[in-house]
């Protein structure tokens, strides 16, 4: 998934920062993208940066300008599917567990 967004960007990963193997806080983040950082595709000022995981060299931060910001997130929509996917599944199975009922509802409607 994520080779599949460097190879669009024309990104290598070898040439991104490694990054904390935790998620950063948000000033964290805010912090990397005032110092005049350039966007990792091509080099224009970062307004925006990420973690993605690279795989083979583990999570890495993620630069971008604007329009590469606008552009990773257009190439990113399945795998928030599946992090709320995955989310309700694990809440799901401990309901199970639990023995109790369980009704999830999402931002767009019941998840079930
Ligand atoms: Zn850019």
């Amino acid at each position: 998934m994520h080779a599949d967004l460097l190879r669009a960007l024309v990104i290598d990963a070898a040439d991104l920062e490694p990054a904390p193997p935790w998620a950063p806080y948000r000033g964290t983040s805010t912090a990397r993208i005032d110092s005049s950082r350039p966007c990792a595709s091509r080099g224009q000022r970062a307004r925006a940066t990420r973690v993605i995981d690279v795989p083979g060299l583990g999570p890495r931060w993620l630069d971008t300008c604007h329009p590469h910001f606008l552009a990773a997130t257009r190439l990113l929509p399945s795998r928030m599917l599946s992090t709320v996917e995955g989310i309700v599944a694990d809440l799901r199975e401990a309901a199970r567990e639990a023995g109790a009922d369980l009704t999830i509802v999402t931002d767009d409607g019941a998840a079930g």
